[in-house]
């Protein structure tokens, strides 16, 4: 029997990478008939995943949408809230969706407000909205147990050069899980950081870095093996989630557990 119960399930950038891993995952933890609300842009992909889940006992939704754009939060909570069964449980977000951004230019060259804003906007006003519709949605006399993670990083914690987007957008979104968790005290608040995972992402990071010392230490780590592969961390996740017993708010490394 599972501990999830059934559930109601919201992934974004669930079409690849760490985000189709925690469906994955996710679907062996849960009671069959959970819903999945699978957000990304890529509909193939979507629609693959969607199948898989379905072989495995599972509802699942695809949500083709871009993030980045006005509304779109809006519109995964609307779909949500229709397609969620009459006795789901509990409802799970998984804020996953990211990007790096520009990576290969120094900070001081950003001097186009419209170019930041458009990073903070996808990579963070569309989590910290997403995930506000749907405490909405599912508000506390829903009756249902509610939890939220954002897929975080180290670089919420630590500055790189030449990322100074991804690690802004980071700390910003971490900061705006941990305020959540001191207001919602029923909520369960969690920032996990993957490390670093085998994925599309840090193939950008290789070829794209600007610092060169930052470049070819990644680039050394995937020659090496040392990149994480998604099932390893998800199912370190997966564990966390499961035995509840983290500090809600908190940010927690693949490396810490
Ligand atoms: P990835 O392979 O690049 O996947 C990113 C996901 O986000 C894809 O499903 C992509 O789907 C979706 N996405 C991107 N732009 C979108 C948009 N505008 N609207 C909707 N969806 C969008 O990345 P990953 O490595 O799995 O990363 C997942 C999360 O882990 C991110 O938050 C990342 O910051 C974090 N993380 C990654 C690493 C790492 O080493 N890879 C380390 C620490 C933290 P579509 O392209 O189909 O839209």
């Amino acid at each position: 029997m599972s501990s999830f119960g059934r559930v109601l399930c919201i992934i974004t950038g669930a079409s690849k990478g760490f985000g189709r891993a925690i469906a994955t995952d996710m679907a062996r933890h849960v009671k069959p008939k959970s819903m999945f609300i699978l957000v990304a842009r890529s509909e193939d992909e979507l629609r693959n995943l969607q199948s898989d889940l379905a072989r495995s006992g599972m509802e699942a939704r695809s949500v083709v949408l871009d993030l980045s754009r006005k509304g779109s939060p809006e519109m995964v909570v609307r779909i949500a809230k229709d397609a969620c069964p009459p006795d789901i449980e509990h409802v799970i977000l998984f804020n996953n969706a990211g990007t790096l951004g520009d990576v290969s230019r120094l900070t001081r060259t950003f001097t186009s407000m419209a170019e930041v804003d458009s990073y903070l906007s996808f990579n963070v006003s569309s989590a910290f909205c997403l995930t506000a519709g749907v405490l909405q949605a599912f508000p506390r006399s829903s009756g249902v147990r509610r939890c939220v993670v954002n897929v975080s990083s180290l670089c919420a914690l630590k500055p790189f050069p030449t990322w100074g987007l991804y690690c802004t957008g980071k700390a910003a979104r971490d900061m705006m899980f941990k305020v959540l968790a001191e207001e919602e005290p029923d909520v369960r608040v969690l920032n996990y950081a993957p490390g670093p995972l085998n994925t599309d992402m840090q193939e950008t990071i290789r070829t794209k870095t600007g610092d060169p010392q930052l470049r070819q230490q990644f680039l050394d780590m995937f020659e090496e093996g040392e990149l994480l592969s998604v099932e390893r961390s998800c199912a370190k996740l997966m564990k966390l989630l499961k035995e509840d017993k983290y500090k809600s708010g908190e940010h927690i490394d693949y490396y810490d557990v």
